[in-house]
């Protein structure tokens, strides 16, 4: 019988087992315990937020009297030492010991800073704090340098264009983002770069080194440095896994965990970002996306109190760039062939990847309907005709009934 549930980290994963917790039917005591001012939401960092639309108080994971309203324990500006299993304790930062029955780790990330010469002290965005920085930095007329051309830097290329900065941006692979999208998706992607006046070059940062006139970039790709005012790194996140190591769980590149977001120890659960599934001896790779760290948590909160998991959906992600919103549901690598419906370029279009006569994957483009219809033929694995799937002019709801 678990009567404490001890989460650390506020972010989506953490929140969203404390409210499943509680929806689920959970009575004992739940303390969520977050590093932060308050819980917030990430994906807006590098959107509005960076843009300056929207500010703090606005991403608010849950207004604060919910934690009240659901008898959640909110314990902020400090951060869990240890978790102790052992002992059914977890260590604040003060030394303050809390009782706990169960812990779920909900730590997040951070983000990576691969060790490039002079790169340590540009900018980076996972947090709030982050992102005022580079908020602040990014001036009209800035020369802004954003390395890795990914979900974060295309976003935040588009942000700063938005804000009339001068926007270089360097990635080594071209075009990203093509085993998520597919090739020719991912090449319109990157293509509406230069489309807004952002200078894209194939290449890898060497090295930066401070000038009295801003910071120079000497790019793996070319023999010419160049200047910018502003550097910012987004080439990916490292999973926060420090307090698992350090209470002996299984850690590989992220926490261990089962299907049921157990980890190594019964006591402790993983969930979000940081949690790596060990799937019949097969180690997934981590999810890294808003819903997925929110399902986590569903899961998690089931494992709590004994109830059946939510069912499987397929993994959805969405990113915003361009003023184009662009949604991703399933495995679009896993795909043998695309059926393209409509065209690409235009307002809204989706593309469907199929194997086996089944929907495997799906990208739409100002098409949430599309990809809410996709997600229901993965999961069902619904049969689908790819003539009918690419023709624009048939209601997918059609093709739902197989
Ligand atoms: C800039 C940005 C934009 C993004 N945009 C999108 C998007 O458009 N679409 C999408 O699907 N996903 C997006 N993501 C990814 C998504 O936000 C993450 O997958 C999600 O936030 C993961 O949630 P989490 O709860 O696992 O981790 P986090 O949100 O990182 O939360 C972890 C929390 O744990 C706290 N913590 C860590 N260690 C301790 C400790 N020892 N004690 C106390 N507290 C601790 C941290 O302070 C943090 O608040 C974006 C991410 C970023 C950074």
């Amino acid at each position: 019988m678990i009567d404490n549930v001890v989460i650390v980290g506020g972010g989506i994963a953490g929140v969203g087992t404390a409210a499943a917790l509680r929806s689920g039917g959970f009575v004992g005591d739940i303390t969520l315990v977050d590093a932060g001012e308050f819980p917030y939401d990430r994906p807006p960092l590098s959107k509005e937020f960076l843009a300056g639309t929207k500010q703090l108080a606005d991403i608010a994971l849950q207004p604060p009297q919910w934690y009240d309203e659901h008898k959640i324990r909110l314990i902020t500006n400090t951060r869990v030492t240890a978790v102790r299993p052992s002992t059914g304790e977890v260590e604040l930062f003060e030394g303050t010991a809390l009782p706990a029955d169960c812990v779920v780790l909900a730590t997040g990330g951070r983000a990576a800073r691969p060790p490039i010469p002079g790169s340590q002290d540009v900018h980076v965005l996972r947090t709030a704090t982050d992102a005022e920085k580079l908020r602040a930095a990014l001036q009209p007329g800035a020369r802004l340098l954003v390395v890795g051309a990914g979900l974060i830097g295309a976003e935040v290329a588009s942000t700063a264009v938005d804000l009339d900065c001068e926007v270089v941006l360097v990635d080594p692979v071209r075009p990203p983002l093509a085993h998520a999208v597919g090739a020719e998706i991912a090449a319109w992607l990157h293509g509406l770069h230069a489309l807004r006046g952002v200078v894209t070059v194939r290449s890898g940062l060497e090295s930066l080194h401070d000038t009295p006139s801003g910071i120079e970039a000497h790019l793996t790709a070319t023999d010419k440095p160049r200047e910018f005012d502003v550097v910012v790194l987004g080439v990916g996140m490292v999973p926060e896994t420090a307090l698992a190591e350090a209470a002996g769980l299984e850690v590989d590149r992220g926490i261990i965990v089962d299907r049921t977001q157990t980890t190594s120890n019964p006591a402790v659960l993983a969930v979000g970002d940081p949690a790596r599934v060990r799937d019949d001896g097969i180690l997934l790779r981590r999810a890294e996306h808003w819903e997925a760290a929110q399902h986590d948590g569903q899961r998690a909160a089931a494992t709590v109190l004994g109830t059946p998991p939510p069912a499987e959906t397929a993994p959805w992600f969405w990113t915003d760039r361009h003023h184009v919103h662009v949604e991703v549901v399933g495995d679009m690598a896993a795909a043998e062939r695309t059926a393209l419906r409509g065209t690409i370029g235009a307002p809204k279009f989706s593309a469907f990847g199929l194997r086996n006569g089944h929907v495997v994957g799906a990208v739409a483009v100002n098409d949430s309907t599309a990809v809410r219809a996709a997600r229901r033929l993965i999961d069902r694995r619904i049969a689908v005709d790819t003539a009918r799937l690419a023709d624009p002019s048939i209601d997918l709801r059609q093709l739902l009934r197989g």
